[in-house]
Parts: structure tokens; sequence; C-alpha cells
């Protein structure tokens, strides 16, 4: 049987023959007869019971590919202070997938991303903490120097060696460069100190929360009490690894997925259950994007952005999200409430039976078979225009007063409210098919349209009733007057 350094000594031969080039992976099939290996193309078939081994151009690659390790720039000087008191600062290494790439931290992430493995390791400027008694167990070191950091590695069985090699070390940049891709385009300073809340992340909320993530959204609250049901997948950034969890973890986890200096609070509950918190956490944001799927809560969040006098997006998709709407309160403009009256909107998409039956939006005393027959949802790639929408509104607001390349955009974005049509079915039944609509509306493109005060308004006049009976006319889509841009 070949022996590591045998290997290696084939694979030192192979390359300097150039027999590799071309292709960087062969296999090495061991011949019991001729003491050698035979290099073969990747995949091909072996004999059952051939000794058969990966070479790759750095060599063979079982013992001599060289580990990938990411290292976040933020922690190094964190590490490098806490090392003035003593000679190491534990590290927390995660392995991807087996796959030969670390990620090193200084505090353990695995509660964050659970698909990860820890492995021992620890910060130090000594190298010869390397080979101290009391490090045994550790896999990996990162050594700081004076220029760029080290991080050295060695096997976790003593059978494959016991010896520390160097990894290959990538950082991950520090919260100010994370996002530096955008800047010109974002104001990615400003965002950096900005606070959304989110309320209710199905298949809007989500979405929301990972883009303003990647636009370099610093600080989260996140409300919803919902687990990941399967009937979520099909329009959620969930997987079926996420199947049971709250959706304040799994949207934490990408979020954090991101940007991983972000700050995120976590609200798993009911917001219509607990105003005084709602209304602190409303006051500590800076926009608050409703993304539930009920009249209550959204009525609830309007009378808390009324009087805390902060900014809301609002969306949501009628049935079967053949079309949806995005609303835009600002303080002292018209409210939710103003735009829809006090009663409720009929056309609005049943996407869940439970959640549906708890808000009264499907009676007690509709059967299981006629309420699952009420469910109507629609693709996720009919919420998704929906959700860009939102995200836009979002960022213009956000960076509203700041020079970047978005600001032409406040110039587009000057309505409060904005629709959008999938498909010409009911309420745009009447819409024309877009290569013949002339100047009349058509379905995949916004209308803004021009909301007015309402001068009784339950929320924003003056008296503040909720969810009190109004003899209020109930503005529907047809009553509210198309501006063509
Ligand atoms: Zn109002």
């Amino acid at each position: 049987m070949a022996n590591t350094q045998q290997l290696n000594n084939l694979a030192e031969d192979v390359r300097e023959e150039g027999l590799n080039q071309g292709s960087s992976m062969k296999d090495l099939v061991f011949d019991p007869i001729t003491g050698d290996f035979r290099q073969v193309p990747r995949g091909t078939h072996h004999g059952e019971g051939d000794v058969v081994t990966e070479m790759t151009n750095k060599g063979f690659a079982a013992d001599t590919v060289t580990p990938i390790v990411y290292l976040r720039e933020g922690e190094l000087q964190k590490a490098d202070e806490k090392l003035n008191q003593k000679k190491t600062v534990p590290a927390f290494v995660e392995e991807v997938d087996e796959e030969g790439v670390f990620h090193i931290c200084l505090e353990p992430q695995a509660s964050k991303i659970h698909r990860y493995l820890e492995i021992p390791g620890f910060y130090t400027r000594d190298s010869s903490m390397m080979s101290n008694a009391n490090m045994s167990t550790s896999r990996f070191c990162v050594l700081i120097t004076e220029d760029c950091p080290e991080v050295w590695c060695r096997p976790l069985s003593p059978l494959k060696g016991k010896d520390w090699r160097k990894a290959e070390v990538f950082l991950i940049p520090s919260e100010e460069n994370l996002f530096s891709r955008s800047k010109g385009i974002l104001e990615v300073g400003i965002l950096k100190n900005k606070r959304i809340m989110i309320v209710g992340l199905g298949s809007f909320g989500s979405q929301i929360a990972i883009e303003l993530a990647k636009a370099g959204v610093g600080s989260f609250a996140l409300m919803d009490f919902d687990r990941v049901e399967l009937h979520n997948l099909s329009r959620h950034t969930a997987t079926v690894h996420d199947l049971g969890r709250l959706k304040t973890n799994v949207i934490e986890e990408a979020i954090l997925g991101k940007n991983p200096y972000a700050q995120v609070d976590k609200f798993p509950m009911n917001i219509n259950e607990d105003l005084p918190l709602l209304y602190d956490e409303v006051e500590k944001a800076d926009l608050v994007i409703c993304a539930t799927d009920n009249n209550t809560s959204r009525f609830n969040l309007s009378k808390a952005l009324v009087e805390k006098q902060k900014i809301g997006i609002f969306g949501r998709a009628i049935t079967r999200a053949e079309g949806g709407d995005v609303f835009r309160y600002r303080p002292g403009g018209p409210c939710y409430c103003c735009l829809v009256g006090a009663g409720n909107l009929q056309e609005e998409e049943i996407s869940d039976v439970a959640s549906a039956r708890r808000d009264g939006r499907i009676a007690a005393y509709v059967s299981p078979e006629d309420a699952e027959a009420m469910v109507q949802v629609g693709l996720s790639s009919d919420i998704e225009p929906i959700c860009n929408m939102m995200v836009k509104l979002s960022l213009v607001e956000l960076s509203r007063g700041t020079e970047s390349g978005i600001t032409s955009l406040e110039e587009e974005l000057i309505y409060d409210y904005y629709m959008w049509a999938n498909r010409r079915e009911r309420h745009y039944a009447n819409w024309k098919p877009m290569p013949n609509a002339g100047g009349m509306p058509t379905i995949l493109r916004w209308y803004g349209a021009k909301i007015e005060k309402e001068e009784h308004c339950p929320i924003c006049s003056q008296a503040i009733r909720l969810e009190g009976d109004t003899d209020e006319k109930v503005a529907g889509l047809d009553d509210i007057e198309i501006d063509l841009q």
C-alpha cells in the first residue's frame, strides 16, 4: 500500500512531466503488480478493490489540497485587542459541508447558521503557542502578525500527520466595506445606521428583509409568530430544511448570511396582542414594512405609525395574486385607513386556512373542505414585483436627502399608492392586452395614484377608533383615479 509520501512524489512527477495539464483533476489507480499508480481520467470506472485516489494540480487530493479559510476583518482587530491580556483567544472554526473550506469567527455561529460543524481553534500573536501542549486539541491557529494574518491548520486524525500547514486566507471585509460594491448607487454608510421593522415574514416580508439586508440596512426588528409550513415553500425564502422553524429565526439567519454585522431583534409574537410593544418598536424604527395578511394588524400598525410619526410601506396581493398594491404612509399624509376605509376590502388573497380562520376571514362555520377551497395563492413570480416595489420605496425613503444613485427615483415615486396587475382577470378583466392598449392601463406596469386624506378618517383625523364600525365608504380599486405616467 502506498503511503502519502509516495503519492505526493508521484503527483510531483506527473506535474513535472506536464501529464496533468489541461485537466485539473485525475484519478490515480494503484497497480499492485508494478507497485505504481496509473493515471486515468476522473470518473473512469475502476475495478472492485482498486485503490483509487484523486490528484489535483496541487498534488494528492486528500492530504495536500490547501485548506481555504475565511476570516472576518472586523474581528481580527477585536481578537488582537483581547490578546493584550492573554496569549490565546478561542476561535470558532466552522467547516462548510466537509469541503475543505473553513470560516473562523470570534463567536460561535452554529446557533445562527445551523448547518455548520464546529472545530476547535485559537487566535494568537505567538507562534510558539502552536506547539504548546495546552493547545494540542486545536486544529486551527490564526496567527496575527504585523502584516497579513496567517492561518495554520492540522488534520483531526493523528494518522494523517500532526504537522501544521498553512491555509489560504480570504478576508470578509469589515462592516464599512462589505457593501462597497453598491457605492455610488446607495449611500451605504447611511443604511448601516437605519433600523427597519418588518411585520409579517411571509412571502412578502421574507423577500423584503433579505433585499434590504443586501442593500446594507444594518438593523432589523422582525415580527411574526408563525412557523414555516409545507405550503409556504413555493413562495417563501425558507427551504425544506426550515420546516417547523420560527420564521423569525429563519429570516434572521438569512439576513446574517448577507450581512454578518447586522443587528437582528426577533419578536415571535402576534402584534395585535401586545400593542405597547408594537408602539415601542415602531418608535425605534426608521421605517416599518407592513407585510401581514390581515387588516387588523394593518390598522393597528397604521395607528402606531400615525401616532409615532413614522414612515410605513404596506403591500399585499389580491386573490390568486392576479394583482396587488403598495401603499406608502408618510407622516402628515393620508394613512392606510384613508385608503381603504375602516371596512375590509373583500378581495384579499387567502394564502392559508389557519391564519385566515384566526383573523376571521374564513368564518368558523365554514367546513374544512370549503375553507381549503378558499385558499387561493398566486405564484412567487407574481408576488416578487410587488416586493420589489416595496423595497425600492423603502430605499428611496431611507436615502431621502442624501446624494445617491437612486435620488432620481424620488422624482418617479411621488405617489402614495401604486397598483400592479399580473393577469387580465376579474379586477383587471377590462384592461387591454398590452400590444393594443394604446394609452390605456395594461398589466405588468406600475400605476401611481394620488390618495386624499379622509376628513373623517378614524385613524389620522383626530379621534382614534380601532376596528370599530363606521359608515365610511369603502374605497375599492374602482374608486381610485389612475394617474397614467
Ligand atoms: Zn387616515
